[in-house]
């Protein structure tokens, strides 16, 4: 199986050279030219089998220049029960309040606590030997813009990985105080972090800026380096975020939960929307999802473009409790508008050229339609998404993080709008431990302990639930990183950090 380019079709590259490269050359992203199709007796079939059996399913089926052994050694390493506390790596807390029947996937119980580690605990094992196969003996550069999570879980996954080296951006005053512990206690002996001065777009667009510098990139392969990409538009990130999908309908199957054929919704807070492009394309490969419930913060860009058609950057930026939604250029839609055109890499470059020039596009009415048909888009500002927190946890006993509310409160707007209780999967994105200030002024009245520390363990008295290991052990850990540089000193950081300055 090959890939094209959404800004060109005539950009045809193996699944190696897509995980490789990370971002096609003229700023499109890598797209299947096609997609593996599953029957119901497929989906049986993998229902009988573990999740590292359904991954290495998928995953066969995806990158056709990969050998079964190299697929096979990379899902082993990837998804143990070390890692992730259990054989199955996504399980799913069942929630049955009154008609509304809600499956809890939970994302977040690898080595960082957010469902980032489902897809890059993999990466570094696909990217290594993608780089491998195609630019035999040079060194990875992994540059990351994170608001919050991905860059701790790209760190998490990539250290000490041979053939690579790592450097993670993130807004200096866009993470919670546990994700800027988290990163600046990152140990391994190719990992670099830094802070900008901005917020999480600029971070971003800094990243995209030094990726297409030809200066540096030249400079990089006189090192023998090169630059890839560990963030959502990887598509060896989104293509491990494919299999969660399959196996939570495989375990609802096997749980009883539903019947063969059964259609589900899934709702997804969602950000760079790589997460819920996932379900996406796992329906095209023949999961039976009815609706794709996009749950937005008060960073609300993506329910207005799902409602009017019209997706418009140039509003005000709210930084929130969901951090890792703080989001107003989602840059996964892309592939999302390029299926949803058939195809048609001009009409998808030449939206993405509006939205770099004058900071919106508007589809026309037959994607319009077609996006309707399929997505629905709402938002939850704060106040709510903290209600619902203390309503989940007081009436149902369940806790949940900031993230993972704002689907909940977008799950219950869908279904007081439409009253369609389909069995609904939320995707549950980080432990309630990594945002452990909302989550306990939500579940408790007391007063607020001063240091992020003590209001762990305040939470964790409060609500008689553990402490995730590896935030309890962050307490205790030497601080490597705490450097903060302006956006256009980002190239030159990076330069420094490799020396080759
Ligand atoms: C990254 C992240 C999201 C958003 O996911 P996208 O794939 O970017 O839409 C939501 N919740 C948490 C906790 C995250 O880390």
């Amino acid at each position: 199986m090959n890939y094209n380019s959404t800004r060109n079709n005539n950009t045809v590259v193996s699944a190696s050279q897509a995980i490789a490269q990370g971002i096609s050359e003229e700023g499109g992203l890598f797209v299947p030219q096609s997609l593996p199709r599953y029957t119901m007796d497929d989906i049986k079939a993998m229902s009988e089998t573990d999740y590292k059996g359904r991954a290495k399913k998928i995953f066969r089926d995806f990158l056709g220049d990969f050998t079964e052994q190299e697929i096979d050694e990379s899902v082993e390493a990837a998804y143990t029960a070390e890692k992730f506390g259990s054989e199955n790596p996504a399980p799913i807390s069942y929630i049955e309040s009154g008609s509304t029947k809600m499956s809890v996937l939970e994302l977040w119980h690898g080595p960082t606590c957010a469902f980032k580690d489902m897809a890059l605990q993999i990466l570094p094992h696909l990217l290594t030997k993608s780089v491998k196969k195609t630019y035999s003996g040079k060194e990875a550069v992994i540059l990351v813009a994170t608001s919050g999570d991905t860059g701790k879980a790209a760190l998490e996954g990539f250290k000490d990985v041979d053939g690579t080296k790592i450097m993670v951006f993130y807004p200096v005053n866009g993470v919670s105080p546990m994700q800027k512990r988290q990163m600046a206690t990152q140990k391994g002996n190719n990992v670099s972090v830094a802070a900008i001065e901005g917020n999480f777009d600029d971070a971003q667009t800094g990243v995209k800026k030094i990726f297409t510098n030809t200066e540096i990139k030249a400079k990089l392969a006189e090192n023998n380096m090169l630059f890839s990409s560990a963030n959502s538009i990887n598509w060896g990130r989104l293509l491990p975020q494919v299999v969660y999908y399959f196996s939570a309908y495989c375990d609802m199957l096997k749980e009883g939960k539903i019947t063969l054929g059964d259609k589900i919704n899934v709702v997804v807070p969602t950000g760079n929307f790589g997460n819920i492009l996932a379900s996406f394309y796992a329906m095209n490969m023949g999961l039976p999802i009815n609706k794709f419930i996009c749950a937005s913060n008060a960073n609300n860009v993506l329910t207005d473009f799902i409602r009017t058609g019209t997706y418009d950057k140039q509003r005000t930026f709210f930084t929130t409790i969901s951090p890792s939604m703080d989001i107003l250029v989602s840059s996964n839609l892309e592939r999302l508008l390029y299926h949803l055109t058939d195809g048609n890499a001009e009409k998808v470059a030449q939206w993405m050229k509006e939205l770099s020039e004058t900071g919106k596009y508007t589809v026309d009415e037959e994607v319009k339609a077609k996006l309707q048909k399929l997505f629905y888009g709402g938002f939850c500002d704060d106040e709510n998404t903290q209600k619902t927190i203390r309503e989940m946890y007081r009436e149902e006993n369940y806790l949940c993080d900031t993230h993972t509310a704002v689907a909940v409160n977008v799950y219950q707007q869908y279904v007081a709008d439409t009253n369609d209780t389909t069995p609904a999967v939320i995707a549950s994105t980080a432990s309630p431990y990594k945002f452990a200030k909302s989550v306990l002024e939500a579940v408790s009245d007391a007063a607020l302990p001063e240091d992020e520390f003590a209001m762990v363990d305040a939470l964790s008295a409060a609500t008689k639930t553990p402490v995730p290991a590896p935030l309890a052990s962050l307490k205790d850990a030497e601080v490597r990183f705490g450097f903060t540089c302006k956006v256009d000193e980002m190239p030159q950081t990076v330069l420094n950090s490799l020396s080759i300055g």
